[in-house]
């Protein structure tokens, strides 16, 4: 069996078994709103209400808070009933139980370490490979990601908005080939060079999409300089509750408040990206 079979398979069984995961795919099927705003033809946002991302989106990523809370990517501390596909011998293809995306995958390396990208893109673009109809998507440990103690990547089933790469909004950097050892290769002349950008840094702030167009591999690389914009941690009537991650950066961008999503505007979007997104020239 493929594993897009398999992780069909996994899902109809999960949704049956697990009762937080039914109920949140419904909530996710029923009561997700999506508002569309456009700069032009070409450049497009588009906004996701979803109440359930909250304790994501609002996660502390502090070292003691991270530290002090049972991880919740390690087997022991995961619930009985979540189950999960092998990959690659170091893996589990795991249900996200709070989902952005349909088929909402969680890929947790099954040891405990850091969420660093070092030498796994080439595990990346592997995943990819296998999976067409899906977005493989990474979040550096201070760019988005709410576990960054263990290595993960996500991904869930493709939408258009995620896949077009540079815009005038914020940096993007492409890299396609249709050889994963050329991808690779590229990847790590990115990755170098953004680290010449931030050398104090453990890896440079980023976060990664990867998805096959046809036969060939692609990537999409967007450099950060702030984990979360002011708006975040302000009090009152400009709060806005956005802690942008992989797939905020691509173009979904998840309002866990109904009053967020319905006041963001164009401009709080510009200011946003502008705060968060390296500039490269
Ligand atoms: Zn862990």
């Amino acid at each position: 069996m493929n594993l897009q079979k398999e992780i069909d398979h996994l899902f109809s069984t999960q949704l049956i078994e697990w009762e937080l995961l039914r109920e949140n795919n419904k909530q996710f099927e029923n009561d997700v709103k999506y508002k569309s705003l456009r700069w032009n033809d070409q450049l497009e946002v588009v906004l996701q209400y979803n109440s359930d991302r909250i304790t994501s989106a609002t996660a502390s990523v502090n070292e003691t808070d991270i530290e002090n809370r049972p991880c919740f990517l390690c087997a022991e501390n995961r619930p009985a009933v979540q189950r999960g596909i092998p990959f690659l011998d170091k893996y589990i293809i795991l249900c996200n139980p709070y989902p952005i995306l349909k088929n909402h995958l969680t890929i947790p390396l099954l040891s405990h370490v850091p969420q660093l990208i070092g030498k796994k893109m080439e595990d990346m673009l592997t995943l990819t490979e296998s999976l067409e109809d899906y977005i493989v998507f990474y979040n550096g440990p201070k760019s988005g990601a709410s576990a960054p103690d263990h290595f993960h990547f996500q991904a869930g089933l493709k939408m258009d908005v995620l896949l077009n790469g540079e815009n005038d909004l914020r940096s993007c950097l492409t890299i396609e080939s249709t050889e994963k050892s050329e991808a690779v290769e590229l990847f790590y002349d990115v990755y170098n060079y953004l680290k010449s950008y931030q050398p104090n840094e453990e890896e440079p702030m980023m976060n990664i999409t990867s998805f096959m167009d046809r036969d060939k591999y692609v990537i999409h690389v967007y450099p950060r300089k702030l984990h979360r914009p002011w708006q975040f941690s302000t009090k009152g009537k400009a709060q806005l509750l956005i802690s942008p991650g992989a797939l905020d950066m691509a173009g979904l961008i998840i309002t866990p408040r109904k009053e967020d999503f319905d006041k963001i505007n164009k401009e709080d979007i510009e200011d946003i990206y502008a705060q968060v997104s390296m500039a490269i020239i």
